[in-house]
Protein backbone atom coordinates (compact mmCIF):
# COMPACT_ATOMS: atom_id res chain seq x y z
CA UNK A 1 0.00 0.00 0.00
CA UNK A 2 1.18 3.32 -0.68
CA UNK A 3 1.88 6.25 2.14
CA UNK A 4 -0.89 8.23 0.47
CA UNK A 5 -3.26 5.26 0.60
CA UNK A 6 -3.00 4.27 4.09
CA UNK A 7 -3.05 8.09 4.57
CA UNK A 8 -6.50 8.64 3.12
CA UNK A 9 -7.37 5.17 4.84
CA UNK A 10 -6.46 6.37 7.96
CA UNK A 11 -8.74 10.25 7.38
CA UNK A 12 -11.74 7.46 6.19
CA UNK A 13 -11.57 5.23 9.76
CA UNK A 14 -10.70 8.02 12.34
CA UNK A 15 -13.68 10.62 11.63
CA UNK A 16 -12.08 13.38 13.07
CA UNK A 17 -11.64 14.96 9.66
CA UNK A 18 -15.37 15.02 9.44
CA UNK A 19 -16.15 15.86 13.11
CA UNK A 20 -13.71 18.78 11.84
CA UNK A 21 -15.82 19.95 9.14
CA UNK A 22 -18.85 19.39 10.93
CA UNK A 23 -18.15 21.55 14.14
CA UNK A 24 -16.93 24.67 11.33
CA UNK A 25 -20.43 24.06 9.71
CA UNK A 26 -22.16 23.76 12.94
CA UNK A 27 -20.49 26.78 14.50
CA UNK A 28 -21.33 28.68 10.75
CA UNK A 29 -24.39 27.59 11.43
CA UNK A 30 -24.50 29.58 14.93
CA UNK A 31 -23.63 32.77 13.48
CA UNK A 32 -25.16 33.02 10.19
CA UNK A 33 -28.55 34.23 11.48
CA UNK A 34 -27.01 37.42 12.91
CA UNK A 35 -24.01 37.86 10.80
CA UNK A 36 -23.62 41.15 7.98
CA UNK A 37 -25.57 38.95 5.37
CA UNK A 38 -22.77 40.12 2.86
CA UNK A 39 -19.17 39.46 3.28
CA UNK A 40 -16.88 42.07 4.22
CA UNK A 41 -14.52 43.63 1.68
CA UNK A 42 -11.51 42.32 3.60
CA UNK A 43 -13.05 38.94 3.33
CA UNK A 44 -13.61 39.30 -0.20
CA UNK A 45 -9.81 40.27 -0.49
CA UNK A 46 -8.79 37.56 1.69
CA UNK A 47 -9.70 35.05 -0.96
CA UNK A 48 -6.48 35.78 -2.72
CA UNK A 49 -5.33 33.17 -0.19
CA UNK A 50 -6.87 30.57 -2.55
CA UNK A 51 -4.39 31.90 -5.93
CA UNK A 52 -1.85 29.14 -5.10
CA UNK A 53 -0.56 26.88 -7.76
CA UNK A 54 -1.73 23.18 -7.01
CA UNK A 55 1.13 21.41 -4.67
CA UNK A 56 3.17 18.23 -6.09
CA UNK A 57 2.80 16.62 -2.87
CA UNK A 58 -0.33 15.04 -0.99
CA UNK A 59 -1.46 17.71 1.99
CA UNK A 60 -2.99 17.51 5.24
CA UNK A 61 -6.32 17.28 4.95
CA UNK A 62 -7.21 19.12 8.41
CA UNK A 63 -5.29 22.03 7.24
CA UNK A 64 -7.15 21.63 4.47
CA UNK A 65 -10.39 22.02 5.90
CA UNK A 66 -9.76 24.70 8.49
CA UNK A 67 -7.87 27.21 5.73
CA UNK A 68 -11.55 26.35 4.19
CA UNK A 69 -13.56 27.25 7.03
CA UNK A 70 -10.86 30.28 7.87
CA UNK A 71 -11.01 32.22 4.46
CA UNK A 72 -14.22 30.69 2.96
CA UNK A 73 -16.77 31.24 5.87
CA UNK A 74 -16.87 34.56 6.14
CA UNK A 75 -16.58 35.27 1.97
CA UNK A 76 -19.52 33.48 1.27
CA UNK A 77 -23.19 34.84 1.54
CA UNK A 78 -25.65 34.35 4.30
CA UNK A 79 -28.45 33.08 2.19
CA UNK A 80 -29.37 30.33 4.82
CA UNK A 81 -30.32 33.39 7.21
CA UNK A 82 -33.83 35.67 6.79
CA UNK A 83 -31.90 39.20 5.48
CA UNK A 84 -30.95 37.83 2.11
CA UNK A 85 -33.53 38.96 -1.08
CA UNK A 86 -31.19 38.88 -4.11
CA UNK A 87 -32.00 37.33 -6.67
CA UNK A 88 -34.65 34.33 -5.94
CA UNK A 89 -32.84 32.45 -3.89
CA UNK A 90 -33.67 30.18 -0.74
CA UNK A 91 -32.26 28.74 3.03
CA UNK A 92 -32.23 25.01 3.72
CA UNK A 93 -34.92 23.52 6.17
CA UNK A 94 -32.79 21.87 8.94
CA UNK A 95 -34.21 18.43 8.25
CA UNK A 96 -32.85 18.32 4.43
CA UNK A 97 -29.60 19.74 5.11
CA UNK A 98 -29.46 16.92 7.87
CA UNK A 99 -30.44 14.48 5.31
CA UNK A 100 -27.86 15.49 2.94
CA UNK A 101 -25.20 15.21 5.56
CA UNK A 102 -25.67 11.55 6.15
CA UNK A 103 -25.95 11.68 2.62
CA UNK A 104 -23.03 12.40 1.24
CA UNK A 105 -21.26 9.93 3.35
CA UNK A 106 -23.38 7.20 1.18
CA UNK A 107 -22.01 8.88 -2.29
CA UNK A 108 -24.66 7.55 -4.14
CA UNK A 109 -25.06 7.53 -7.94
CA UNK A 110 -28.46 7.70 -8.98
CA UNK A 111 -28.79 7.02 -12.02
CA UNK A 112 -30.56 3.46 -11.85
CA UNK A 113 -31.90 1.50 -9.26
CA UNK A 114 -29.02 -1.55 -9.73
CA UNK A 115 -26.55 1.48 -8.49
CA UNK A 116 -28.32 2.99 -5.95
CA UNK A 117 -31.75 1.37 -4.75
CA UNK A 118 -32.56 3.87 -2.16
CA UNK A 119 -32.23 6.57 -4.44
CA UNK A 120 -34.28 4.83 -6.95
CA UNK A 121 -37.02 3.93 -4.16
CA UNK A 122 -36.96 7.39 -3.18
CA UNK A 123 -37.54 9.25 -6.61
CA UNK A 124 -40.63 6.85 -7.21
CA UNK A 125 -42.05 7.99 -4.02
CA UNK A 126 -41.35 11.87 -4.25
CA UNK A 127 -42.75 11.46 -7.55
CA UNK A 128 -46.26 10.46 -7.09
CA UNK A 129 -45.99 12.79 -3.67
CA UNK A 130 -45.44 15.47 -6.25
CA UNK A 131 -48.14 14.73 -8.32
CA UNK A 132 -50.79 14.59 -5.33
CA UNK A 133 -49.49 18.04 -3.54
CA UNK A 134 -49.44 19.73 -6.76
CA UNK A 135 -52.42 18.18 -8.13
CA UNK A 136 -51.38 17.60 -11.22
CA UNK A 137 -52.40 14.20 -13.57
CA UNK A 138 -51.96 10.59 -12.28
CA UNK A 139 -49.80 9.96 -15.58
CA UNK A 140 -46.83 12.27 -14.83
CA UNK A 141 -43.46 11.21 -14.24
CA UNK A 142 -40.57 13.72 -12.71
CA UNK A 143 -36.98 13.94 -13.44
CA UNK A 144 -34.53 14.90 -10.22
CA UNK A 145 -32.48 17.60 -12.35
CA UNK A 146 -29.89 20.17 -11.22
CA UNK A 147 -32.60 23.30 -11.21
CA UNK A 148 -35.03 25.00 -13.44
CA UNK A 149 -32.94 25.76 -16.02
CA UNK A 150 -32.18 22.03 -16.87
CA UNK A 151 -35.97 21.42 -16.15
CA UNK A 152 -37.08 23.85 -18.55
CA UNK A 153 -34.36 22.42 -21.22
CA UNK A 154 -36.00 18.90 -20.51
CA UNK A 155 -39.44 19.76 -21.03
CA UNK A 156 -38.61 22.02 -24.35
CA UNK A 157 -36.50 18.42 -25.59
CA UNK A 158 -40.00 16.75 -24.57
CA UNK A 159 -41.83 18.76 -26.58
CA UNK A 160 -39.78 18.84 -29.88
CA UNK A 161 -39.91 15.12 -29.16
CA UNK A 162 -43.84 14.96 -29.03
CA UNK A 163 -44.87 17.34 -32.16
CA UNK A 164 -42.46 15.98 -34.36
CA UNK A 165 -43.05 12.82 -33.74
CA UNK A 166 -47.08 13.41 -34.35
CA UNK A 167 -45.40 14.37 -37.62
CA UNK A 168 -43.73 11.32 -38.20
CA UNK A 169 -40.52 12.75 -37.94
CA UNK A 170 -38.53 11.23 -34.96
CA UNK A 171 -36.02 13.91 -33.55
CA UNK A 172 -33.76 11.45 -31.89
CA UNK A 173 -32.90 9.58 -35.17
CA UNK A 174 -33.64 11.96 -38.14
CA UNK A 175 -32.11 15.45 -35.52
CA UNK A 176 -33.43 18.76 -36.82
CA UNK A 177 -32.48 18.98 -40.53
CA UNK A 178 -35.43 18.92 -42.48
CA UNK A 179 -37.56 18.96 -39.81
CA UNK A 180 -40.99 19.83 -40.01
CA UNK A 181 -40.53 23.80 -38.51
CA UNK A 182 -41.99 23.88 -34.99
CA UNK A 183 -43.14 27.55 -33.53
CA UNK A 184 -41.76 28.49 -30.43
CA UNK A 185 -45.04 30.99 -28.08
CA UNK A 186 -43.84 32.70 -25.07
CA UNK A 187 -44.22 36.06 -23.36
CA UNK A 188 -41.25 39.40 -23.70
CA UNK A 189 -40.87 38.50 -19.99
CA UNK A 190 -39.98 34.82 -20.23
CA UNK A 191 -37.07 34.34 -17.73
CA UNK A 192 -32.95 33.88 -19.85
CA UNK A 193 -33.06 30.55 -18.78
CA UNK A 194 -36.30 29.71 -21.18
CA UNK A 195 -34.55 31.11 -24.46
CA UNK A 196 -31.08 29.53 -23.67
CA UNK A 197 -33.31 26.23 -23.17
CA UNK A 198 -35.08 27.61 -27.51
CA UNK A 199 -31.26 27.62 -28.11
CA UNK A 200 -30.06 24.70 -26.81
CA UNK A 201 -33.17 22.23 -28.13
CA UNK A 202 -32.53 24.04 -31.63
CA UNK A 203 -35.69 25.91 -32.11
CA UNK A 204 -33.75 29.19 -32.29
CA UNK A 205 -34.33 32.31 -30.09
CA UNK A 206 -34.97 34.64 -33.41
CA UNK A 207 -38.33 31.90 -34.40
CA UNK A 208 -39.58 33.00 -31.16
CA UNK A 209 -43.42 34.72 -31.63
CA UNK A 210 -43.47 37.05 -28.68
CA UNK A 211 -46.61 37.87 -27.10
CA UNK A 212 -47.10 41.12 -24.91
CA UNK A 213 -47.59 41.36 -21.16
CA UNK A 214 -50.10 43.01 -19.14
CA UNK A 215 -48.80 45.75 -16.66
CA UNK A 216 -48.16 42.73 -14.01
CA UNK A 217 -46.06 40.88 -16.40
CA UNK A 218 -49.13 38.36 -17.03
CA UNK A 219 -48.94 36.83 -21.17
CA UNK A 220 -51.96 39.23 -22.47
CA UNK A 221 -54.22 35.99 -23.78
CA UNK A 222 -55.65 38.02 -26.24
CA UNK A 223 -52.76 38.55 -27.60
CA UNK A 224 -51.47 35.36 -28.43
CA UNK A 225 -51.39 34.13 -32.26
CA UNK A 226 -53.53 31.18 -33.40
CA UNK A 227 -52.15 28.04 -31.92
CA UNK A 228 -51.92 24.46 -33.43
CA UNK A 229 -49.94 21.40 -33.27
CA UNK A 230 -46.84 22.41 -34.83
CA UNK A 231 -46.69 25.08 -31.46
CA UNK A 232 -44.71 25.17 -28.32
CA UNK A 233 -46.24 27.31 -25.80
CA UNK A 234 -44.28 28.91 -22.68
CA UNK A 235 -46.36 30.14 -19.84
CA UNK A 236 -45.04 31.08 -16.42
CA UNK A 237 -45.82 30.44 -12.88
CA UNK A 238 -44.15 33.43 -10.98
CA UNK A 239 -42.74 35.88 -13.18
CA UNK A 240 -38.80 36.59 -12.18
CA UNK A 241 -39.80 40.37 -11.31
CA UNK A 242 -43.12 40.67 -10.45
CA UNK A 243 -44.29 37.31 -9.45
CA UNK A 244 -47.26 36.99 -11.61
CA UNK A 245 -48.87 33.94 -12.79
CA UNK A 246 -49.83 33.81 -16.27
CA UNK A 247 -53.88 32.80 -16.58
CA UNK A 248 -53.63 29.11 -17.18
CA UNK A 249 -58.04 29.22 -17.38
CA UNK A 250 -58.32 31.50 -20.17
CA UNK A 251 -54.98 29.37 -21.81
CA UNK A 252 -54.41 26.05 -21.26
CA UNK A 253 -57.90 24.42 -22.72
CA UNK A 254 -57.95 26.36 -26.06
CA UNK A 255 -54.23 25.80 -26.49
CA UNK A 256 -54.33 22.00 -25.83
CA UNK A 257 -57.24 21.75 -27.83
CA UNK A 258 -55.12 22.59 -31.02
CA UNK A 259 -52.63 20.59 -30.41
CA UNK A 260 -49.74 22.74 -29.05
CA UNK A 261 -47.81 21.40 -26.19
CA UNK A 262 -47.80 23.70 -22.78
CA UNK A 263 -44.04 23.79 -20.75
CA UNK A 264 -45.06 25.97 -17.68
CA UNK A 265 -41.70 26.83 -15.80
CA UNK A 266 -42.79 28.02 -12.76
CA UNK A 267 -38.85 27.64 -10.79
CA UNK A 268 -40.17 29.07 -7.35
CA UNK A 269 -43.86 29.52 -8.03
CA UNK A 270 -45.28 26.02 -8.91
CA UNK A 271 -45.45 25.45 -5.08
CA UNK A 272 -48.33 27.88 -4.68
CA UNK A 273 -50.24 24.86 -6.74
CA UNK A 274 -49.45 23.37 -3.31
CA UNK A 275 -51.15 25.68 -0.56
CA UNK A 276 -54.87 26.66 0.36
CA UNK A 277 -54.11 29.99 0.36
CA UNK A 278 -52.48 30.83 -3.00
CA UNK A 279 -53.44 27.86 -5.19
CA UNK A 280 -56.15 29.92 -6.71
CA UNK A 281 -52.74 31.49 -8.59
CA UNK A 282 -52.48 27.61 -10.25
CA UNK A 283 -55.80 27.26 -11.05
CA UNK A 284 -55.92 25.13 -14.46
CA UNK A 285 -52.14 24.75 -14.56
CA UNK A 286 -52.59 21.18 -15.03
CA UNK A 287 -54.24 21.28 -18.52
CA UNK A 288 -50.34 21.50 -19.57
CA UNK A 289 -47.81 19.14 -21.00
CA UNK A 290 -44.59 20.11 -18.62
CA UNK A 291 -44.05 21.87 -15.69
CA UNK A 292 -40.38 23.17 -14.15
CA UNK A 293 -39.84 23.71 -10.65
CA UNK A 294 -36.92 24.02 -8.29
CA UNK A 295 -36.56 22.77 -4.74
CA UNK A 296 -33.85 25.02 -4.10
CA UNK A 297 -35.52 28.57 -4.38
CA UNK A 298 -39.18 28.02 -2.22
CA UNK A 299 -38.99 24.89 -0.89
CA UNK A 300 -35.84 25.84 1.05
CA UNK A 301 -33.53 22.37 -0.31
CA UNK A 302 -30.37 22.70 -0.76
CA UNK A 303 -28.38 23.20 -3.75
CA UNK A 304 -29.29 22.18 -6.51
CA UNK A 305 -32.30 20.69 -7.02
CA UNK A 306 -34.64 21.07 -9.74
CA UNK A 307 -37.47 19.26 -11.33
CA UNK A 308 -39.32 18.37 -14.49
CA UNK A 309 -42.64 16.91 -14.50
CA UNK A 310 -43.96 15.28 -17.58
CA UNK A 311 -47.01 14.52 -18.18
CA UNK A 312 -46.05 12.45 -21.27
CA UNK A 313 -43.20 9.85 -20.07
CA UNK A 314 -42.98 8.56 -23.74
CA UNK A 315 -41.69 11.85 -25.35
CA UNK A 316 -39.43 12.72 -21.85
CA UNK A 317 -37.66 9.59 -21.83
CA UNK A 318 -37.29 9.28 -25.43
CA UNK A 319 -35.87 12.82 -26.05
CA UNK A 320 -33.58 12.22 -23.22
CA UNK A 321 -32.86 8.29 -23.67
CA UNK A 322 -29.63 6.77 -23.91
CA UNK A 323 -28.83 3.14 -24.13
CA UNK A 324 -25.83 0.71 -23.91
CA UNK A 325 -25.08 -3.01 -23.65
CA UNK A 326 -24.00 -2.55 -19.65
CA UNK A 327 -27.50 -1.07 -18.96
CA UNK A 328 -30.07 -3.59 -16.73
CA UNK A 329 -33.10 -1.75 -16.58
CA UNK A 330 -34.57 -1.89 -13.14
CA UNK A 331 -38.12 -2.65 -11.91
CA UNK A 332 -38.67 0.09 -10.37
CA UNK A 333 -37.17 2.76 -11.78
CA UNK A 334 -33.89 3.88 -13.16
CA UNK A 335 -33.64 8.16 -12.82
CA UNK A 336 -31.87 8.33 -16.08
CA UNK A 337 -34.23 8.13 -17.86
CA UNK A 338 -35.56 11.06 -16.58
CA UNK A 339 -33.01 13.45 -16.72
CA UNK A 340 -30.11 13.94 -19.44
CA UNK A 341 -27.14 13.28 -17.52
CA UNK A 342 -26.38 9.62 -16.79
CA UNK A 343 -24.44 9.89 -13.24
CA UNK A 344 -25.86 12.02 -11.19
CA UNK A 345 -25.96 13.21 -7.22
CA UNK A 346 -28.70 11.96 -5.04
CA UNK A 347 -30.20 15.31 -4.86
CA UNK A 348 -33.23 13.50 -4.22
CA UNK A 349 -32.41 12.13 -0.55
CA UNK A 350 -32.86 16.40 0.74
CA UNK A 351 -35.72 16.53 -1.22
CA UNK A 352 -37.78 13.79 -0.22
CA UNK A 353 -36.39 14.64 3.66
CA UNK A 354 -37.55 18.38 3.08
CA UNK A 355 -41.28 17.33 2.00
CA UNK A 356 -41.47 14.32 4.25
CA UNK A 357 -40.72 16.63 7.10
CA UNK A 358 -42.69 19.63 6.59
CA UNK A 359 -46.09 17.21 5.59
CA UNK A 360 -48.74 18.96 3.60
CA UNK A 361 -49.38 21.63 6.32
CA UNK A 362 -45.77 22.93 6.79
CA UNK A 363 -45.36 23.15 2.85
CA UNK A 364 -48.59 25.28 3.02
CA UNK A 365 -47.05 27.42 5.84
CA UNK A 366 -43.75 27.68 4.29
CA UNK A 367 -45.21 28.83 0.89
CA UNK A 368 -47.79 31.02 2.37
CA UNK A 369 -45.44 32.61 4.84
CA UNK A 370 -42.85 33.77 2.31
CA UNK A 371 -46.46 35.68 0.75
CA UNK A 372 -47.40 37.19 3.86
CA UNK A 373 -43.33 38.63 4.73
CA UNK A 374 -43.64 39.52 1.18
CA UNK A 375 -46.41 41.67 1.85
CA UNK A 376 -45.28 42.78 5.23
CA UNK A 377 -42.39 44.23 3.38
CA UNK A 378 -44.51 46.09 0.90
CA UNK A 379 -46.57 47.47 3.43
CA UNK A 380 -43.69 48.90 6.06
CA UNK A 381 -42.02 50.26 2.67
CA UNK A 382 -44.64 52.09 1.45
CA UNK A 383 -45.81 53.77 4.52
CA UNK A 384 -43.34 56.92 3.34
CA UNK A 385 -43.63 58.66 0.35
CA UNK A 386 -40.04 57.56 -0.54
CA UNK A 387 -40.22 54.34 -1.85
CA UNK A 388 -43.38 53.18 -3.75
CA UNK A 389 -44.01 49.32 -4.34
CA UNK A 390 -44.45 48.62 -8.53
CA UNK A 391 -45.90 45.11 -8.27
CA UNK A 392 -49.43 43.55 -7.06
CA UNK A 393 -47.66 41.47 -4.29
CA UNK A 394 -49.22 38.08 -5.52
CA UNK A 395 -46.75 36.25 -4.24
CA UNK A 396 -43.13 36.81 -2.59
CA UNK A 397 -41.48 38.98 -4.81
CA UNK A 398 -41.55 43.32 -4.26
CA UNK A 399 -40.76 45.93 -6.75
CA UNK A 400 -39.73 48.76 -5.44
CA UNK A 401 -38.86 52.40 -6.39
CA UNK A 402 -37.77 55.67 -5.19
CA UNK A 403 -38.36 58.92 -6.89
CA UNK A 404 -36.37 58.64 -9.82
CA UNK A 405 -34.14 55.84 -11.01
CA UNK A 406 -30.72 57.67 -10.00
CA UNK A 407 -32.06 57.79 -6.70
CA UNK A 408 -33.00 53.92 -7.09
CA UNK A 409 -29.50 52.73 -7.62
CA UNK A 410 -27.93 54.91 -5.41
CA UNK A 411 -30.48 53.31 -2.46
CA UNK A 412 -29.86 49.82 -3.65
CA UNK A 413 -26.21 50.15 -3.66
CA UNK A 414 -25.97 51.69 -0.24
CA UNK A 415 -28.81 49.50 1.48
CA UNK A 416 -26.16 46.34 -0.05
CA UNK A 417 -23.20 48.68 1.26
CA UNK A 418 -24.90 48.67 4.78
CA UNK A 419 -25.25 44.91 4.74
CA UNK A 420 -28.19 44.37 7.03
CA UNK A 421 -29.69 43.19 4.17
CA UNK A 422 -29.19 42.32 0.48
CA UNK A 423 -31.31 42.76 -2.64
CA UNK A 424 -30.31 43.43 -5.76
CA UNK A 425 -32.01 45.74 -8.59
CA UNK A 426 -33.81 44.78 -11.62
CA UNK A 427 -36.14 46.99 -14.22
CA UNK A 428 -39.31 47.22 -14.33
CA UNK A 429 -41.36 48.88 -17.71
CA UNK A 430 -38.32 50.61 -18.23
CA UNK A 431 -37.77 51.72 -15.02
CA UNK A 432 -35.11 50.83 -12.11
CA UNK A 433 -36.57 49.08 -9.26
CA UNK A 434 -35.12 47.10 -6.51
CA UNK A 435 -36.40 43.65 -6.08
CA UNK A 436 -37.42 41.98 -2.87
CA UNK A 437 -37.52 38.24 -3.27
CA UNK A 438 -38.71 36.70 0.31
CA UNK A 439 -37.84 32.95 -0.28
CA UNK A 440 -36.23 31.86 3.23
CA UNK A 441 -38.02 30.36 6.11
CA UNK A 442 -35.67 31.96 8.49
CA UNK A 443 -36.97 35.38 7.66
CA UNK A 444 -38.82 36.09 10.42
CA UNK A 445 -41.57 39.34 10.30
CA UNK A 446 -37.98 41.12 12.65
CA UNK A 447 -36.35 40.49 9.61
CA UNK A 448 -38.59 42.44 7.22
CA UNK A 449 -38.92 45.34 9.95
CA UNK A 450 -34.79 45.42 10.46
CA UNK A 451 -34.55 45.55 6.38
CA UNK A 452 -36.92 48.15 5.89
CA UNK A 453 -35.11 50.09 8.38
CA UNK A 454 -31.61 49.77 6.59
CA UNK A 455 -33.72 51.18 3.24
CA UNK A 456 -34.78 54.29 5.49
CA UNK A 457 -31.06 54.33 6.92
CA UNK A 458 -29.48 54.24 3.21
CA UNK A 459 -32.08 57.04 2.04
CA UNK A 460 -31.24 59.35 4.85
CA UNK A 461 -27.61 58.63 4.31
CA UNK A 462 -27.97 59.53 0.30
CA UNK A 463 -29.76 62.44 1.11
CA UNK A 464 -27.42 63.46 3.33
C1 LIG B 1 -34.44 30.85 -11.12
C2 LIG B 1 -35.33 30.72 -12.27
C3 LIG B 1 -35.02 29.89 -13.35
C4 LIG B 1 -33.70 29.15 -13.40
O1 LIG B 1 -33.64 28.20 -12.38
P1 LIG B 1 -32.24 27.62 -11.85
O2 LIG B 1 -32.65 26.73 -10.75
O3 LIG B 1 -31.43 28.80 -11.40
O4 LIG B 1 -31.60 26.90 -12.98
C5 LIG B 1 -35.94 29.77 -14.37
N1 LIG B 1 -37.09 30.44 -14.35
C6 LIG B 1 -37.44 31.28 -13.35
C7 LIG B 1 -38.76 31.97 -13.38
C8 LIG B 1 -36.56 31.44 -12.27
O5 LIG B 1 -36.90 32.24 -11.25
Amino acid sequence: MSTLQEKMFEELKDGSLFQKAESYGLSYLSEVLNRNVYPSSEAIDKLAEFEEVLPVESGDAHALITRLHSYGSPATVAQVGGRYFGFVNGSVIPAGLAAKNLSIFWDQNSAMQVISPICSKLEMVVQNWLIELLGLPKSVVAGFVSGTSMANFCGLAAARYRLLKNKDWDITEQGLFDAPKLRVVTCRQAHSTILKAISLVGLGKGNIEWVDVDAQGRIIPEQLPELDDSTILILQAGNVNSGAFDDYSKICKKAKAAGAWIHIDGAFGLWAGATTRLKHLTKDYEYADSWAVDGHKTLNTPYDSGIILCDDAEALTASLHMTGSYIIKGDERDGMYYTPEMSRRSRIIELWATLRYLGKKGIDELICGLHDRAQLFAEEISRTPNFKVLNEVVFNQVLVQCETDELTEAVMYEVQKLRECWVGGSSWQNKKVIRVSVCSWTTTDADILRSVHSFHKAMEIIRA
